[in-house]
């Protein structure tokens, strides 16, 4: 029996979490499944901003530091980020960007493991991980390994010679998600350390970087974590490695004593060395505010959602829409996909755009996917229908096959 739009508004009466929808603002009759890419804004925000901007800056000036605890306030956001990530608070650092923390990570983990040069991790990754590896191993005189997007053959591709595994917990075209437990265990066996890129997890999944040994893992602020356009991205170093970390990026943030204006760099104790110079305090205070839309949120219940939500958009699509030439290019099982799911049709920028033109906004990556994400605490059973029943409207119309929707903008 094929889904009805009824069923799927019972399914929203049964949701545990659809009260969580209303921390939000979201436009009028929006569908937004690009909470993958840039979050939705918290409904407080706006309050807490002005306040932020008016009163600790306006009013509070250089004085908010203090008395306003700006100086303190990365660890603060980290012990919020930590609860969602199994970390302890003082295993993890908020600021700079994902590529920054990376750049960090990637850095230490390459001194710790002095005498072997390899970088492994997939050819599939995000680019900026790959980018960011790239200028890595110039600087250190490193060597990347390449391997396919697959677990067996990254088991394979680990000998003695590597250094650093890195990899995306859920890969960011296709939402396939890696066993982080099992690969960390593979990776510590042969030597080597483990760095976790959790843009896609951190906020959709429950991730458990201690109860997997993790060593290393970074993640993005303005995804799921919803914490507005560039905000601050995460680092977290398992506590067994912070005493011999040394990061490149020695800012007087990381200083043991960045009041006392010394000449010599000294790192903090602990994480704080993982900090650079001033943060984006403005953009901290919002990433800050942001995390309280996960007060009370059950990981294991947001992560069933979100395992709900692919799975009834993948059967309305093959429900319904079989005969335009889609292809599923996720993992149809619900345990090995993140909280997206991508389509492939040759012409799938086009009809991304006409659905945006309908209100529904997901995305396009090269060469051929369409994206959806399906964020658990805001995105409803009834707008995956709409979605299809929109999708199965513009296919038969031809509606995607027009001049507006075939050219290109910059951001896909
Ligand atoms: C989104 C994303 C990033 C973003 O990096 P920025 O430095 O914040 O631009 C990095 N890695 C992955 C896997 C991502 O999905």
């Amino acid at each position: 029996m094929r889904l009805t739009k009824q069923d799927c508004i019972d399914m929203d009466q049964r949701d545990p979490l659809a009260a969580c929808r209303d921390r939000f603002t979201l436009p009028q009759d929006e569908v937004y499944l690009d909470g993958n890419s840039l979050g939705a804004m918290p409904a407080h925000l706006p309050a807490r901003m002005q306040q932020a901007i008016a009163g600790e800056w306006g009013t509070g000036l250089i004085r908010s530091w203090n008395d306003a605890g700006w100086i303190d306030l990365p660890q603060r956001v980290a012990a919020k980020v930590a609860a969602l990530i199994g970390a302890s608070a003082d295993e993890v650092m908020v600021g700079d960007s994902t590529s920054v923390n990376l750049f960090k990570a990637l850095s230490a983990a390459l001194r710790l493991n002095p005498g072997r040069k390899v970088i492994l991790t997939e050819e599939g990754n995000f680019p900026t991980d790959l980018y960011i590896a790239q200028g890595v191993a110039e600087l250190f005189g490193a060597e990347i390994r390449y391997v396919p997007s697959d677990a067996s053959a990254v088991a394979d591709a680990l000998d003695d010679s590597v250094a650093v595994l890195m990899l995306t917990h859920v890969n960011y075209r296709s939402g396939r998600v890696y066993d982080m437990a099992g690969i960390t265990r593979q990776a510590q066996a042969a030597g080597a350390l483990c760095i976790w890129d959790l843009a896609h997890s951190a906020g959709a999944l429950h991730v458990e970087l201690n109860a997997c040994s993790a060593d290393f893992a970074v993640g993005c602020g303005y995804k799921y974590l919803n914490g507005g356009p560039g905000a601050p991205a995460f680092v977290y170093v398992a506590r067994r490695h912070q005493e011999l970390v040394r990061q490149p990026l020695s800012g007087w943030h990381g200083h043991a004593q960045p009041f006392a204006f010394v000449k010599d760099y000294q790192p903090a104790p602990g994480i704080n060395r993982m900090q650079c110079g001033t943060p984006p305090l403005l953009s901290m205070l919002a990433l800050d505010s942001a995390l309280d839309v996960f007060d009370g949120v059950d990981m294991a219940q947001l992560r069933t959602k979100s395992q709900d939500l692919c799975d009834l958009f993948i059967r309305l699509v093959d429900e319904r829409l079989g005969e335009y030439g889609f292809g599923i290019g996720s993992p149809r099982e619900r345990e090995l996909r993140g909280s997206q799911v991508a389509l492939t049709h040759p012409e799938g920028y086009a009809i991304v755009q006409a659905l945006i033109a309908r209100g529904i906004t997901g995305d396009f990556r090269m060469p051929d996917i369409l994206r959806f994400g399906f964020a658990p605490l805001y995105v409803r059973h009834i707008d995956v229908y709409h979605t299809v029943d929109v999708l199965a409207q513009i296919m038969a119309s031809g509606e995607w096959n027009q001049e507006k929707f075939l050219t290109r903008k910059a951001v896909t």
